[in-house]
């Protein structure tokens, strides 16, 4: 019965398909309370001039273009500034 196999093969299919989706919802969820407990964990973001990542709230924040670009300090976002002119 070939129709028997398929139906086994779609259930297998299905069901790994189940293990994987719920579980990339809960990862979500586990990001926005942060695994050690914190309420707000610090995001990182690379400094496109030199490739320092930078803690967010330490990032020298610029907007460019809509885009908002995040610098280690004030010196590589001037140079950023120069490179784009
Ligand atoms: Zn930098």
């Amino acid at each position: 019965m070939v129709w028997l196999r398929l139906l086994f093969f779609a259930l297998a299919i299905y069901l790994v398909w189940r293990l994987i989706f719920p579980r990339s919802g809960r990862r979500r969820e586990w990001g926005k309370r942060g695994r050690a407990g914190k309420p707000h964990p610090e995001e990182m973001k690379m400094d496109p001039v030199c490739g320092t990542w930078v803690p967010i709230t330490q990032a020298e924040q610029t907007e460019i273009n809509g885009e908002t670009l995040y610098f280690c300090s004030k010196a590589c976002r001037d140079r950023y500034l120069e490179k784009k002119k």
